[in-house]
């Protein structure tokens, strides 16, 4: 890991989520990435990628990050199939980062949703 992990943030409700100060229903975590079910599902599966990291949101992320997300994505495809997502290509998943307010980011901390399973789906 090359960048410095920033301090976690003791009013974020994901850092609370990751020191298991506030339950979530968890899908993976290993020492440097968190993944949870979302508490207010889209889809049939609809779960949250984390890094433990506080990065606030992809405006944050350079080239220091490059490695953490990297491997933050290349475990997507293999946590959506163990969650229940159907497999490609007429299965699939959305993955998704909202970033800012106009970006539709509600929670500040860095997050990729991963959605899918059959449809219909409640939204998207
Ligand atoms: P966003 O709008 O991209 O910031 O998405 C934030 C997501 O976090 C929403 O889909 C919420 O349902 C989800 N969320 C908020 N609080 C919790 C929580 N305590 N446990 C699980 N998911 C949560
Ligand atoms: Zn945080």
């Amino acid at each position: 890991m090359s960048a410095p992990i920033p301090a976690h943030d003791p009013n974020c409700i994901f850092c609370k989520i990751i020191a298991k100060q506030i339950p979530s229903r968890i899908v993976y975590e290993d020492e440097e990435v968190f993944a949870f079910h979302d508490i207010n599902p889209w889809a049939p599966v609809h779960f949250l990628l984390i890094p433990k990291a506080h990065i606030p949101s992809m405006a944050q992320v350079g080239p220091e990050q490059a490695g953490l997300l990297g491997r933050m994505m290349a475990l997507v495809p293999k946590l959506a199939l163990e969650q229940g997502c159907n497999p490609y290509p007429d299965g699939g998943y959305r993955l998704v980062t909202n970033t800012g307010r106009e970006g539709g980011q509600e929670v500040q901390h860095l997050h990729f949703h991963v959605m899918g399973g059959p449809r219909p789906w409640l939204r998207g």
